[in-house]
């Protein structure tokens, strides 16, 4: 029996969920809400996946755009064991109430406080502590990539106190009202929401964070600055802790990807090779030359690709709520399904002649 999953909110992150759904074989994406016939109605159409009007989205202007509609959001839930509620800020809060009154289990996104949820996850660093729950929160891009990167750091060596500066990307690519367009903001709040955010999932690790957001739409570059309470023999140690772990794509000097225009380059070429859907990049992504520990002291750069990063995290939950496999097996699952389980350092090329 597969569990039956619904998507609330069909926008960069919905869309994403909902195709990675589909592509697993225990689950079974039952459709999809939306509340206007947008270019991604259409798509959700185009790939099979049933329509429903959410909100206060009337099914008529879905009928004049042509678009198909299974029923409203009150049909889907009908229908399903979990909801994904990938809508935006603070719609996922007031909708709980509806998740709840119609039995079906929640997933909400970062966008929301903490506790709308019984818990918050992050599929390496807290599965277990979601196993069995109603309703999970998945953290948000930069929280995710920090929770992953402190989940291969605390058990080998423990974490005195960690540093993050995220340098954080002003807009989806797809967004046309947000910024800056020229400019560099800092969040003079300090520390930023970060932090905090983190300890939702490791509520003791010592993190402090601070952030500035910079006119770019590819991905948030996190600068990390941990002292470790033991040390590692070397950079080394920290360069193989990353690359055996799944979820770390590690780039090696020869290859040129120093930032991240090449990095989502690289996205965009592996897009359609070996089962990966699109040009996401939903790993961590590490630089080999920007791993370097001195003593008790590791400092690394980490990117973060805002659009996919907790598409598999939201896919790992379901299997926690619904106690489908421990956190190894749902991760290797979820990422062979994805086509992100390939080897994350490629072999270096061989001199010629
Ligand atoms: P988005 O604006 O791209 O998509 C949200 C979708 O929900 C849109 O299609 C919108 O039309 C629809 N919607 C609006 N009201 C609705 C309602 N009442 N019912 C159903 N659908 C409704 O937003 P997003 O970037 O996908 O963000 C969704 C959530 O994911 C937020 O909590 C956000 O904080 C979180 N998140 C976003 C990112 C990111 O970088 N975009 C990363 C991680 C987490």
């Amino acid at each position: 029996m597969k569990v039956r999953v619904g998507v609330n909110g069909f926008g960069t992150i919905g869309k994403r969920v909902a195709d990675a759904v589909a592509r697993q074989p225990d689950l079974e994406l039952v459709g999809v809400a939306k509340t206007r016939p947008t270019f991604e109605a259409r798509r959700a159409v185009a790939r099979g996946y049933p329509l429903y009007v959410a909100g206060s989205g009337s099914p008529e202007k879905f009928a004049s755009a042509k678009l198909p509609v299974a029923g409203r959001l009150a049909d889907l839930l009908a229908r399903v064991d979990v909801i994904v509620d990938a809508t935006p800020e603070d719609v996922g809060r007031a909708n709980r109430s509806l998740y709840d009154s119609a039995g079906v289990r929640s997933i909400f996104q970062g966008g929301e406080e903490a506790d709308v949820a019984e818990a918050s996850f992050n599929a390496l660093a807290n599965y277990d502590t979601c196993r069995g729950k109603r309703s999970v929160r998945v953290v948000s891009c930069n929280t995710t990539g920090i929770a992953r990167a402190a989940a291969v750091v605390l058990p080998r060596w423990g974490v005195e106190h960690w540093e993050v500066t995220l340098v954080r990307r002003a807009a989806d690519p797809g967004e046309v009202k947000r910024g800056p367009i020229n400019g560099i903001m800092p969040t003079l709040d300090m520390p930023s929401h970060h932090g905090p955010d983190v300890r939702t999932i490791l509520p003791d690790l010592p993190i402090a964070t601070t952030a500035v957001v910079v006119p770019t739409t590819l991905m948030h570059v996190h600068v990390n600055h941990v002292r470790l309470a033991r040390p590692p023999s070397g950079s080394a140690d920290l360069v193989e802790a990353f690359r055996s772990t799944p979820r770390f794509q590690l780039f090696a000097p020869w290859e040129g990807a120093d930032g991240t225009p090449q990095v989502m380059e690289y996205a965009r070429d592996r897009a359609g090779r070996d089962g990966l859907p699109t040009a996401d990049m939903m790993e961590n992504v590490l630089w080999e030359r920007g791993i370097r520990v001195e003593g008790r002291d590791a400092y690394f750069f980490q990117a973060i690709h805002q659009e996919s990063i907790v598409v598999p995290e939201n896919i790992d939950a379901i299997r926690a709520m619904f106690n489908l496999a421990d956190g190894p097996a749902s991760i290797a699952m979820t990422d062979r399904a994805l086509g992100i389980a390939g080897p994350r350092v490629p072999a270096a090329p061989r001199a010629s002649g």
